[in-house]
């Protein structure tokens, strides 16, 4: 094969009913450089135009269908914008009505009384007859329905630019049918899947699914090509994820820790405040093979929110300083820093261990002491900020590091940590992002994922209440009975001074009218919000963790972590402007505690049909993962949370939402090809090896094209 004369690299103005003009708005409007763009530019529907239905067999269940008979007659009625055209197609079984509200006067010098026509649209019921607005409608005559015979049209999206050049759908099905013209997909589209899994799998041949997902031959066709090229692409990611993986193993040894000591057994036996979770325990055997395997772990801890990350983190921690090594726990905010500080240190009093806290603020005199302490081996744990991977922090033999909730971390600055020692410690990322299973094995598909999927004992579900506008005052009142109790409350809004709607509640207003109603000196009210500095932040939080005021009017700065455990309840204004993930992550800062806790979503009246889906969700569901799928459905994984970097998701023709089962089967495809070839030596893995290669340069060479 020479890739210099590949064909598919041809540019893709070369093609037939390209040329320049056309060529540019391709590139620019679909990234398509080269006829292999093209190949790989999916339909994404298909409109069956196989079947011709008759109209008397037309049901309420009935979808597109493609009907044929003759026009009997057209009528123009109603003035202004309830002007619309009616026709009405008859064929030997019955009649039904046509309707159109736009482009009559096209309609009208197309449709003639007495012609045969094909008629395609979606039939609906109006007072018991069926009518249908908008249909396609094509002349019939003799050649016209030889070709269409047995069509299955597939539909591309397009878009106002590419209309404008002749490009809509039917206009690049028609290039796809001059690239095909062009050149032997046999030869050109090479087989890459090994034999043996194709045949386990039931794959169709690669050129074969190429050439009948743009050109359907049939129905059975279609579909195993749609399922070829799904898996393809499922598998080669899944192979390149493992590649990456034992790539990294291999470059990367890791830190062995032959012994569990006293520093662990010590606190397991005699400091654990409660017995640990199944889940939790899992986690810690999983970690703790992690930890004689002798490879750098990379394991991701994924936890719904208060599922007891934290002591999972801090006995990692603890097997670290058993074999004489340091440990550090890295948190995304000061807030969330000090609390960890304040909890371990509190937890592993009298252990005789040295525990610090670093962040931005720790300055002067303090700093410098801790820097010396760790350089001299003499601090077992850090605790901190972004602080900690800045070049001045140097350890002496750090061993474990701990990153709690991930998603505010980048890949890159996880590297940072690496760096600190010869070999690199092993990592644990911590995150609440509720991230559906499958979903995760793919976005972190580098990573070991470990799940704790179980709540400790005795949490009463949080109970939620969606509400509106003119219930404000009983929610006053309901506020009012919680802080009675001696319990605590959260006030949080979407953002302070938002100046393009007036009509969402803006912070300060919000909290002027709570001091209306809640006035001191009987009541105390916390205000936190990012625009405040951090000393005063620190201030207004700790007068709430203290019990000093009874509620916290708040901008989202609480969503992470925060463990208030006497707030009982948490009250979400403009919850529609919230996304599933961050309602479900602040709806987890109560029910910390043994009492009941409420989250009470304050929208607007009006909602779009995704917002009440989204309050819904949160009234039916406290389960993160069982959220995560919703969220997932609603806006695509791309827009997932701590997803949107990856690049992984950009799917060509996979969908991860929807073709999870694929995915599975891809995973294990992948998996067993590693474990009997990790290498790619044999010969049955050569193709494989090769399309590898190449869709990796494709892909740098792709992105060099974009930036
Ligand atoms: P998250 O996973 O959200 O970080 P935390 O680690 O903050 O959760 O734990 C939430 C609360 O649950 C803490 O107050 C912690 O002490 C408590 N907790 C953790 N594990 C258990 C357990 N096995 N039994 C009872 N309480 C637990
Ligand atoms: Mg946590």
């Amino acid at each position: 094969m020479n890739k210099a004369h590949n064909i598919l690299d041809t540019p893709i103005e070369y093609l037939k009913g390209v040329g320049p003009k056309r060529g540019e708005t391709l590139r620019k409007e679909l990234a398509i450089f080269t006829f292999g763009d093209l190949l790989e530019y999916f339909p994404f529907r298909y409109v069956d135009k196989t079947k011709l239905y008759k109209i008397r067999d037309l049901n309420t269940d009935t979808q597109n269908v493609q009907l044929k008979g003759v026009i009997k007659y057209i009528n123009i009625v109603g003035e202004g914008f309830k002007r619309r055209m009616t026709a009405l197609l008859s064929d030997d079984t019955g009649s039904i009505e046509l309707v159109w509200f736009k482009g009559i006067s096209y309609q009208q010098s197309y449709l003639k009384i007495g012609q045969e026509y094909l008629v395609f649209g979606k039939p609906t019921l109006f007072r018991n007859r069926f009518n249908m607005s908008h249909p396609q409608m094509e002349l019939v005559s003799k050649e016209e329905v030889l070709s269409l015979d047995g069509r299955f049209e597939p539909v591309y999206p397009s878009t106002e630019k590419l209309k404008a050049r002749g490009l809509d759908s039917r206009g690049i099905n028609r290039l796809v049918k001059a690239l095909f013209d062009r050149f032997d997909p046999e030869t050109e589209i090479p087989e890459n899947i090994p034999p043996a899994i194709r045949q386990e799998y039931q794959l169709t041949g690669r050129a074969s699914a190429y050439r009948n997902v743009h050109l359907p031959e049939s129905d059975t066709l279609l579909v195993r090509a749609r399922q070829r090229l799904k898996f393809e692409e499922l598998f080669m990611l899944q192979m390149d994820l493992y590649l990456m993986k034992m790539n990294r193993q291999r470059k990367f040894k890791g830190y062995i820790f032959p012994q569990l000591g006293d520093y662990f057994n010590t606190f397991f036996h005699e400091k654990l405040p409660f017995e640990l979770t199944g889940a939790q325990k899992r986690v810690l055997k999983e970690i703790r093979r992690d930890t004689l395997g002798g490879a750098q772990m990379n394991r991701l801890l994924q936890g719904d929110v208060g599922s007891g990350k934290t002591i999972v983190g801090l006995m990692t921690m603890l097997m670290a300083i058993d074999n004489g090594f340091q440990a550090c726990l890295m948190a995304p905010t000061e807030i969330l820093a000090q609390q960890h500080y304040h909890s371990i240190s509190k937890m592993v009093a009298e252990m005789d261990m040295d525990v610090e806290l670093l962040t931005g603020s720790v300055k002067g005199r303090a700093r410098r002491n801790i820097l010396e302490k760790l350089l001299l081996g003499m601090n077992h744990i850090l605790v901190g900020t972004h602080a900690l991977i800045e070049d001045a922090v140097a350890f002496q033999n750090l061993g474990m590091v701990i990153i709690d909730e991930q998603h505010r971390f980048g890949v890159a600055q996880r590297a940072r940590l690496w760096t600190k020692n010869e070999q690199p410690p092993h990592i644990l990322v911590m995150t609440a992002t509720p991230i559906p299973r499958t979903l995760a094995m793919t976005v972190y598909g580098d990573l070991d994922v470990s799940v704790i999927d179980e709540l400790p004992p005795g949490r009463k579900p949080i109970i939620t209440h969606h509400l509106k506008e003119n219930k404000r005052l009983r929610v006053f009142e309901m506020m009012k009975q919680e802080i009675i109790k001696g319990r605590q409350v959260y006030v949080v809004y979407p953002l302070i001074n938002e100046s393009e709607h007036f009509k969402y509640k803006d912070l300060m207003e919000g909290y002027n009218s709570i001091q209306r109603v809640f006035p001191q000196p009987d009541y105390q009210i916390s205000v936190v919000h990012g625009q405040m500095s951090t000393i005063d932040k620190d201030f207004e939080m700790d007068r709430f963790k203290n019990g000093e005021t009874q509620i916290l009017v708040a901008t989202t700065v609480i969503e992470v972590g925060v463990d208030v455990p006497n707030a009982s309840m948490m009250i979400i204004e403009s919850a529609e402007r919230f996304g599933l993930a961050q309602l479900h992550q602040l709806r987890g800062r109560v029910g910390r505690g043994s009492e009941q806790s409420y989250c009470i979503l304050m929208t607007d009246n009006k909602l779009t049909k995704e917002g009440k889906i989204r309050m819904q969700t949160m009234v039916d569901s406290t389960d993160g993962f069982k959220i995560a799928e919703v969220d997932m459905k609603l806006r695509g994984p791309g827009d997932l949370q701590g997803t949107q970097q990856s690049g992984i998701l950009t799917m060509k023709i996979a969908d991860i939402t929807k073709d999870q089962k694929l995915l599975a089967m891809a995973r294990a495809a992948a998996a067993r090809v590693m474990d009997t070839d990790p290498t790619l030596e044999k010969t049955e893995n050569q193709a494989l090896k090769h399309s590898l290669a190449i869709q990796k340069a494709g892909n740098r060479s792709k992105w060099s094209r974009i930036s």
